[in-house]
Formats: C-alpha cells, sequence, structure tokens
C-alpha cells in the first residue's frame, strides 16, 4: 500500500512521441496519479494536443521541428534523436525551473529510455531520474549484454542459435533485426545501445513487463540491469472488463473510429472475428499485404483490419468491395476495445511489445506476423514459450503466403489445439492482472517507488 500522506511528489512523465511510447508512460502518469502522486507528461507541441488524460497535466517541450518532428527529419532517426536532445534538454531544464517556482516542484523525471540525456538533465536539477523501457525485458537484456561487450554483434553463425542467460536459444529467425544486420541499421543500433550508456547514475529503472511473464530474464541479468517489472501498463478498466465508455489509453495520434468499429462488431458472434494491425509505424510491402488480404478472403472469416491510410494503397485493386459482407477495414481505432470484445477470436499482429501485452493481458490468441526489429523475439515468446499463437513460416523472401497464413489462422481459430492455445491465453490474462491488481508485483513495485519519493519529500 502507499502510504496515505498529503505530499508535493511531482513525477515528470517524457515519452518517446510516438503512439507506441506514449500509451505506456501516459499509462504509468495515470498509474502514478491513481496514488496521490501529481503526474505531468512533457511531450513535443504536436502530439500534446492528442493527450486527454484524467488528472494528467500536459507540458510541450520542443523537439526542434514545428510539426511531427520524425517525419520532418526526413525520417533520420540520428537527426531526429540529435536534434531533440539539444531543444529536449533547454525545453525541459525550463519546464522544471517552471514548477521550481511553484507549490509542486519536479521530484523525478521518468523518461524514455531512449532519451539517456533527460537522466543528465534531471542530475542538473538535483531531481531524480528514472529510466522507463517500453520493450521486453528479454530484449532490453540482449542490447545490454552488448552494450557491456558481453555479446559481440553481428552473431557469428558458429555461435547461432544464440544462448543469453535467461533467454531461450534464439535462432536467426528470432533476433531482433540490428542485432541480425546491425550495419544495416547504425542510428538505430546506436539508439537502442545509448539506452545504457548511462544507467549507473539513474535511480530506478522501469520495464514494461511483470514477473510471471519475464521473471527469468531479469534474475539473469540482476547485476546490471536491476530493473523494476512494472507492467502491464494497460488501463485497469481492460483488465477488469469495464470497458464500457472507456476512452482507451487517453491519446490517439490518428482519429479513431471507434463507432463504427463497435456497431459493426456488435452484431458478430462471440470468437468469429479476427482483427487485424500492424501498429503504427511498421509498412508492409505490397506483396504480404495482398497475401494476407487474399488469406482472409479466402479463410472466410469476419475480420475487422487496421489499416492506416498510408498503407491502403496495397490493398488488391476492389478489394473492399469484394470482401464487404465478411470485413470492414478501418484507418485506427482504440486496439484495446477491440481486443477486449466478446466477438474477437484472434489478434494478426506484428509482434510490436504493447500489442503483444495488451493481447496477453486481454487474453487473445494470436497470428504473428513480426516484420523487423524487436517484433522477431516478441513472436518467438508468443509461439514457443508463452504459446498464445502461431508463428507461421514466412518463404525464402521473407514473405508469408497466402496458404501459410490460411492453414495457421485455422489451427488458431479452430481445433484442439486453439483450445489449448486459449486456455493458455486466459491463464496470462489472469496473471496480468494479478501483477498490477492490489497487492502484484507490478503493484508493488509501483507503491515501493512511490513510498521512497513521499518520504523524501518530508
Ligand atoms: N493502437 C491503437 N489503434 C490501432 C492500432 C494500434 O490504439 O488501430 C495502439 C495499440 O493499442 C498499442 C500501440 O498503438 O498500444 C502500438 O504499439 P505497439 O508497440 O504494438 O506497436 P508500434 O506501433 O510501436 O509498432
Amino acid at each position: 500500500m502507499v502510504q496515505q500522506s498529503q505530499s508535493n511528489v511531482h513525477v515528470l512523465v517524457l515519452p518517446y512521441p510516438a503512439q507506441g511510447h506514449i500509451n505506456p508512460l501516459l499509462q504509468f502518469a495515470k498509474r502514478l496519479a491513481s496514488k496521490g502522486v501529481k503526474a505531468t507528461v512533457a511531450t513535443t507541441h504536436y502530439t500534446a494536443n492528442s493527450i486527454a488524460a484524467p488528472n494528467i497535466t500536459v507540458e510541450p517541450i520542443s523537439d526542434g521541428f514545428d510539426r511531427a518532428g520524425f517525419a520532418e527529419a526526413n525520417n533520420d532517426v540520428q537527426l531526429f534523436l540529435s536534434s531533440f536532445r539539444t531543444n529536449g534538454s533547454r525545453t525541459l531544464s525550463q519546464l522544471i525551473q517552471k514548477y521550481h517556482q511553484t507549490p509542486s516542484p519536479v521530484t523525478c523525471i521518468v523518461y524514455d529510455s531512449f532519451f539517456p540525456w533527460a537522466l543528465d538533465v534531471a542530475k542538473e536539477h538535483g531531481v531524480y531520474g528514472a529510466p522507463f523501457f517500453t520493450n521486453s525485458a528479454a530484449v532490453c537484456s540482449i542490447f545490454c549484454r552488448i552494450h557491456r561487450g558481453f555479446l559481440e554483434v553481428p552473431v557469428a553463425a558458429e555461435d547461432l542459435p544464440l544462448r543469453v542467460p535467461g533467454l531461450p536459444p534464439l535462432d536467426s529467425r528470432a533476433l531482433p533485426s540490428f542485432v541480425r544486420f546491425p550495419q544495416s541499421y547504425p542510428a538505430y543500433m546506436a539508439m537502442k545501445l545509448n539506452q545504457f550508456s548511462n544507467l549507473d547514475k539513474a535511480d530506478w529503472m522501469f520495464v514494461n513487463t511483470f514477473e510471471t511473464l519475464e521473471s527469468e530474464v531479469v534474475e539473469a541479468m540482476a547485476e546490471v540491469f536491476p530493473a523494476k517489472m512494472i507492467g502491464p501498463m494497460v488501463p485497469s478498466a481492460y483488465l477488469d472488463g469495464r470497458i464500457k465508455g472507456d476512452k482507451g489509453y487517453g491519446a490517439s495520434l490518428w482519429k479513431p473510429l471507434n463507432e463504427e468499429c463497435r456497431n459493426w462488431l456488435e452484431e458478430k458472434a462471440p470468437r468469429s472475428v479476427v482483427y487485424i494491425s500492424f501498429g503504427s509505424m511498421v509498412s508492409l510491402t505490397a506483396e504480404q499485404v495482398e497475401e494476407v488480404a487474399w488469406g482472409l478472403k479466402e479463410s472466410g472469416v469476419n475480420f475487422l483490419w487496421v489499416l492506416r491510410e498510408s498503407e491502403q494503397g496495397k490493398l488488391p485493386c476492389g478489394y473492399r468491395d469484394l470482401v464487404k459482407e465478411k470485413g470492414l477495414i478501418v484507418t485506427w481505432c482504440n486496439q484495446l476495445e477491440l481486443l477486449a470484445h466478446q466477438a474477437t477470436g484472434c489478434f494478426v499482429t506484428h509482434c510490436g511489445w504493447n500489442s503483444t501485452l495488451e493481447s496477453l493481458s486481454l487474453g487473445v490468441p494470436v497470428l504473428c506476423l513480426p516484420q523487423w526489429s524487436d517484433q522477431l523475439p516478441d513472436a518467438k515468446y508468443l509461439d514457443e514459450i508463452w504459446e498464445v499463437g502461431l508463428w507461421p513460416k514466412e518463404d525464402e523472401n521473407g514473405i508469408v503466403r497466402k496458404q501459410e497464413f490460411v492453414n495457421s489462422l485455422k489451427v488458431v481459430m479452430e481445433g484442439e489445439r486453439s483450445e489449448e492455445i486459449r486456455r493458455n491465453a486466459s491463464k496470462w490474462k489472469n496473471l496480468a492482472r494479478e501483477a498490477v491488481g492490489e497487492g502484484g508485483s507490478s503493484d508493488k513495485h509501483i507503491n515501493q517507488f512511490v513510498n521512497y519519493l513521499m518520504s523524501a519529500d518530508k
């Protein structure tokens, strides 16, 4: 339990300005607020307007761009991060100074681990600093080991499958792409490694995962990465099944077509619908989109497909009309609501970490179509370790073909194996709820953090 005391504890939460980072950090801010802490989210001007959550103040800072910064930097991650570092440090400092003149001075900055410079800002102002890792502990472990020099990349062929303490053996298919092909992604690799550059100065570190899901990994690396598992950062209304009227995380970078999805789902039988989404960033090849499209048609299932506007041109010509009896294709929705709906029977996912945690937390079986980065190890865990779905095989060009898709979907939706998958999904749902519920492992870790800040504040 959190000590019930009046406190002036104020935590500034700094997410990376992308949907998959804002969601978990905003949820963390909401959890802190529910425990009597003042929580403020500091984010770029262009994302600040997309966030509206009760009891959370949102403050704009600058990344040096006027509009969507990453796009303005021509998707040059190095340029974007360096501009954010310069302008973000300056404007974050100004924000802290502003609050220092008020009755709510900042006590701690919880920052996205992609912004290690925020720890320097915290220390300059004499406040606590804690990175928040938005991927799995397994992924943290891999990159932390590379950063410490315990693991060399690229991994030599004779070292495959890769053995990392606490993780299952990883063959090349399940390695994060930046590890498999480090030369192809120098800026991303640098960003992933920089997360660990100043951890020795951090006061806490948080990972959006939970003990029953990944305890072996965290134990195996406790000395170099003593992170607290505080997830899953999924709004409690969805974990408890109290979803009517809930708005999800409270942040949406695109306009969600919730009403349309809700009405369409209402008429469908329980567990009859396949929900498909590849998240907020991934861009599939047109060839892969077509294979999925024809696979869905051939399966004859009801499906609800979130395909961002920029991706819709990849659909086969006339496809919408062809499938209008069975399928709804929208540009964005509140994913939590779709996953929590009783009509949803399977989630075809790119295995981003939030989507992974959301499917586990809501007990929805998955069909994994990971595209790159950490999605590859996430897919391996979903299929082989947590056993809540299938990862269909790609052909030599990296494409999951229509027939493989159709066969795999059938295994997840029907028959003996699907029952086992559903049982496992339901087990993880209960364990996720337990972890964040009162007295659960994640709840305890948040309470320890809050209690520490409150007692230090006296
Ligand atoms: N999401 C959503 N509506 C959609 C698709 C995705 O609200 O139509 C949310 C989803 O619930 C998740 C986030 O966007 O919280 C995507 O994060 P994830 O880590 O799964 O993938 P990313 O977009 O970072 O690749």
